[in-house]
């Protein structure tokens, strides 16, 4: 399967909503946050920020619907992503609320604390601005993200741009990247369930493909999930590379790009930017898993949950230059 049901880079940005943070790591491994310790930061983050930086880093035309707050964690990430090529024109600036943040220790074991300040931030400030609204009437794709669903504003603007989109040929991507205990809070799972139904593409990682097919077993919940609208998956099996599944019983599986992870956060987000990015651009599925491999697997080299999205010429060194795991 090389060609796709994703609408064309030249139909208009591909666009997401959500959240925007500053990531504040420890330097060293341990337990929480209850001494003074070393820390690392700020570096720009939230997952809708790290997928949008690399959908626009590969050169695919992209833009974001979120909001910061009046003060430097805001700018750090509105500078960067502007540099890296997004639309940041439905960014907007909260003069009451701070920008989003995360600090983040990692435990011995690869898990991790965190101390969020989210729900009460400009992150959690979304509404359907102006601007917002002039991006989405100009967008041929939304890529939704999980996370997203925890934002109460988000939702109605997921739902206009949803209508805009679809009516003027563009395309709809889910990635799934939700907490399992979120999905039982008040219409989460209808709107989860939905997004299952509509989006063209879907993007899992690990139990979130039984979650999003609600049946277990891989080969069955593939075709669960496409017994709705989708044409294509994109199944991330972290350092086990990931498989593309299309409708018409293709099946490709590209293997890991071998690299010492240093950060994993944001190698999910940085896979589908990257894969969005590739198909929108026309690209055979082959090739756009190859690059959305080593745009997960480059961005884990990096301290910092997007410092390590790469360029096309940056992720072509990358896949020149990285052993492949075997498959
Ligand atoms: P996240 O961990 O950011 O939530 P995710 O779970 O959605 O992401 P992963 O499967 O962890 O997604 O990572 C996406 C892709 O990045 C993988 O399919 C793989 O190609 C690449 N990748 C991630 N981690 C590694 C790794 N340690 N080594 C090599 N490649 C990796
Ligand atoms: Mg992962």
């Amino acid at each position: 399967m090389t060609s796709t049901s994703l609408a064309p880079n030249r139909l208009g940005p591909t666009i997401t909503i959500g959240e925007i943070l500053v990531e504040i790591m420890a330097v060293h491994r341990g337990d929480g946050f209850m001494e003074p310790i070393e820390l690392t930061g700020p570096y720009p983050s939230g997952a809708p920020a790290i997928f949008i930086d690399q959908c626009a880093k590969i050169g695919g035309s992209a833009g974001i619907i979120a909001s910061v707050g009046n003060d430097d964690f805001g700018r750090i990430n509105v500078e960067r992503l502007r540099a890296d090529g997004a639309d940041v024109s439905a960014v907007s600036v909260s003069a009451d609320y701070p920008t989003g943040s995360a600090f983040v220790r990692y435990r011995e074991d690869g898990s991790r604390d965190f101390v969020y300040n989210i729900a009460k931030s400009s992150a959690a400030q979304l509404s359907l601005t102006g601007e917002a609204k002039a991006l989405i009437a100009r967008a041929g794709h939304l890529h939704v993200m999980g996370t997203a669903f925890s934002i109460p504003g988000a939702w109605d603007i997921m739902d206009h741009a949803i209508g805009v989109i679809k009516n003027r040929g563009g395309s709809v991507s889910f990635d799934p990247n939700l907490r399992k205990e979120l999905l039982g809070q008040g219409d989460m799972l209808a709107r989860f369930a939905r997004l299952v139904e509509i989006a063209d593409l879907i993007l899992p990682s690990g139990d979130e493909l039984f979650v999003a097919a609600r049946v277990d077993g891989e080969a069955a919940a593939i075709q669960a999930l496409f017994s709705h609208s989708a044409t294509e998956i994109a199944l991330k099996r972290g350092e086990r590379g990931s498989t593309f599944y299309g409708s018409d019983s293709t099946r490709l599986d590209c293997p890991a790009f071998k690299v010492e992870e240093i950060d994993p956060t944001g190698a999910g987000d940085c896979f589908g930017g990257a894969y969005v990015a590739c198909r929108r651009l026309d690209m055979p599925a082959d090739k756009a898993l190859e690059y959305a491999n080593a745009a997960g697997a480059r961005n884990v080299t990096a301290k910092g949950p997007m410092e390590g999205a790469g360029s096309r010429r940056q992720l072509d060194d990358f896949i020149a230059n990285t052993p492949r795991a075997a498959l």
